[in-house]
């Protein structure tokens, strides 16, 4: 089991998971957050009905196709992918999204040029992590897709619990402020470059070189999926991170398209 999560969620193939409800939502503002990340917020009178389930949540957004020229796409199997909601506010009925605009793909074309007025449907949310407000600490380690979920989380500590944080991004410009409560939070910047391929690279430098504070803490990890991998297996099996203490979350992987919502690296460590 990772952690928090429930080893009944992991086990049970997408198919046969109850559907999650599904909202009409329409893009109310696109706000450019660095060159590489686009915060959209969604709203409409449906959203009354979404619940907040907690941090580091997700939800799935279904992108349709507006190539001219493009086959429909196929009802029963619509192009969804999965974001996490960086904010929900019940009242006026609102969800901001962070989408990093990679390069090619449905979800990072679509959000490059997203503009008010636009919609689409979201389903969710789904399960979010626990927090373990007895902690001594937490160490939270992700790449640019992670900032939103890291965000959530810091928002959900006790104000007094220390927070080391590890973000990897492409370059400087993407380094900005994660107005997430991060008082006791140290945030650290990585910078990886443009390369794809190296995603990740410097998160497992830094996690391999990082001394864990003394206390029974938390470590979350959202990356790349091989590079959570690699660091999940350092921290597991070099370490000797007691498993409970771990939840690591492969967000993406290079390559690879629509990367599953459930990705836990069990298979390592
Ligand atoms: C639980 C969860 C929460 C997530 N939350 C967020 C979020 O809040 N914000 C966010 O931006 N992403 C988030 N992601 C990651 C996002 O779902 C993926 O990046 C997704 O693949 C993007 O879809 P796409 O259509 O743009 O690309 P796809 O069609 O899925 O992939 C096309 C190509 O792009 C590559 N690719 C995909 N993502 C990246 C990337 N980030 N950098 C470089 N290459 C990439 C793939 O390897 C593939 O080769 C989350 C993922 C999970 C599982």
């Amino acid at each position: 089991m990772n952690g928090s999560e429930t080893r009944a969620g992991a086990a049970v193939p997408e198919a046969a998971r109850p559907r999650k409800p599904r909202y009409r939502v329409e893009v109310k503002r696109v706000e450019r957050l660095t060159p590489r990340m686009v915060r959209v917020t969604f709203g409409g009178e449906e959203l009354s009905g979404f619940t907040w389930s907690g941090p580091a949540s997700h939800v799935k957004l279904f992108f349709e196709s507006n190539r001219p020229g493009a086959p429909a796409t196929q009802p029963e199997r619509p192009t969804t992918r999965t974001y996490t909601p960086r904010r929900f506010d019940p009242v006026s009925r609102e969800i901001d999204v962070d989408f990093v605009i990679h390069g090619e793909g449905p979800a990072s074309s679509w959000a490059a040029q997203a503009a008010a007025g636009q919609t689409l449907t979201l389903a969710g949310p789904g399960r979010s992590y626990s927090v373990d407000s007895a902690a001594d600490w937490y160490v939270l380690i992700g790449d640019d897709t992670a900032v939103p979920a890291i965000c959530t989380i810091l928002e959900s500590l006790p104000p007094s619990t220390r927070a080391l944080v590890f973000v990897e991004v492409v370059d400087a410009a993407e380094e900005h402020a994660l107005d997430a409560g991060t008082e006791s939070a140290e945030i650290r910047w990585l910078r990886r470059g443009p390369d794809a391929r190296h995603a990740g690279r410097e998160l497992e430098a830094a996690v391999r070189t990082l001394e864990l504070p003394a206390g029974a803490g938390r470590v979350y990890v959202a990356c790349e999926a091989d590079a959570m991998r690699r660091i999940r297996r350092h921290l597991l099996v070099e370490r000797q991170l007691p498993r409970e203490q771990l939840v690591t979350r492969g967000y993406w992987r290079l390559g690879e398209t629509d990367h599953p919502d459930r990705d836990y690296g069990e298979d390592v460590g």
